[in-house]
């Protein structure tokens, strides 16, 4: 990263003309509910004569963010109620989340674990508590995979990262880890030989998800530090945000989706604005996703596709939202999850 600092302050971003003094004392109520960090890479993305950056909209807080909706919350998508040990979220049969990190390199506006993410809490799993996590998974041979999550895992330093890759490769059962995460765009540097060697364990897929919104983001220096992580043996994935005002038209979305299949990341998942606290005004309807979606089938190429998803509210897993063929679209849905049970959306 460049020498320039990360920007943790409302005082901090009004001095980096990235907000403007007078709205100084209302971000301030914000931050002191929701963590911020803008880098310096995603700070120089900003164009500040646009009101309206899609960048911004992303990073700099927004009064709006304390009208919480009744249907909101702080556990959007359920992760608790499936949290058998403290820091592992276990919601499919195959497949395991593990947390070992509350803090990001970036806070996202729109975050659907900003109650739980932030410098201000725990940052970290305790050695207990992680090992704790790592007898669960060991003594569960159905876990075939373990999704790396948190806060963002590639904020930890590659000699720790790489201890928990290794005590994750070493149970047998295990064949795939997978690593979500904002780093490469964020803060291309961190993407450095000691932390892709860490990734890396003999015998087992290591793929890496990254999370971008908007085709900006897609600098000639995330692009590289993309390609130090895919030269490396390690696939990529994409994972974003429908996201109002940041990447909700088709010439955005498309624009975003070739972007990272030019970056050899192969597109995954749009997910569904989740219900998180303070996030309507960055929300879209499940109407205008299918809408999109159907445009991204018509305009792009079938590399350029991801799956537009749902996380059920209550921690009911994933529904695929579109395209479909058949589709109703209304302000109330009905969705069905991968068990067949159908859910009302937005929930009574
Ligand atoms: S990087 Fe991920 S976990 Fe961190 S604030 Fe953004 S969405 Fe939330």
């Amino acid at each position: 990263m460049s020498s320039a600092k990360i920007l943790r302050t409302p005082a901090d971003l009004t001095a980096a003309s990235l907000s403007p003094p007078e709205r100084r004392a209302a971000l301030e109520q914000v931050a002191a509910r929701y963590a911020v960090a803008v880098t310096p890479d995603l700070a120089a993305l900003i164009d500040t004569a646009d009101p309206d950056d899609p960048i911004a909209r992303q990073f700099i807080p927004d009064l709006r963010e304390l009208d919480a909706h009744p249907s909101e919350s702080p556990d959007p998508i359920g992760d608790h109620r499936h949290e058998p040990v403290e820091g592992l979220v276990h919601r499919y049969p195959d497949r395991v989340l593990l947390k070992p990190v509350h803090v990001c390199a970036v806070y996202c506006r729109f975050c659907f674990r900003r109650a739980m993410v932030g410098p201000g809490g725990v940052k970290a799993l305790s050695p207990d508590a992680l090992a704790a996590a790592l007898d669960y998974i060991r003594e569960r041979p159905a876990i075939w995979e373990v999704i790396l999550t948190g806060g963002d895992p590639l904020v930890l330093a590659p000699r720790r990262l790489g201890a928990l890759v290794r005590d994750l490769a070493a149970i047998p059962h295990v064949r795939v880890i997978r690593v979500h995460t904002r780093v490469p765009v964020a803060d291309p540097d961190r993407i450095g030989p000691a932390l892709v060697r860490a990734l890396k364990a003999p015998g087992k897929a290591t793929y890496v998800a990254l999370h971008a919104n908007h085709p900006r983001e897609l600098t000639e220096r995330a692009r590289a530090a993309c390609a130090r992580l895919i030269d490396a043996g390690i696939p990529m994935l994409s994972q974003s945000v429908l996201l109002r005002g940041v990447n909700d038209d088709p010439e955005t979305l498309g624009r975003l989706m070739r972007a990272f299949v030019e970056t050899r990341i192969k597109p995954y998942y749009l997910h569904h604005g989740d219900l998180a606290p303070g996030t309507a005004h960055l929300r879209t309807t499940i109407a205008e996703g299918q809408t999109l979606m159907r445009a991204l089938r018509g305009r792009l190429s079938g590399l350029c596709q991801p799956a537009y998803v749902l996380d059920v509210p209550g921690g009911h897993g994933k529904a695929l939202l579109g395209p479909c063929a058949v589709v109703e679209a209304s302000a109330e849905v009905e969705i069905e999850d991968y068990q067949g049970r159908r859910h009302r959306y937005p929930p009574p």
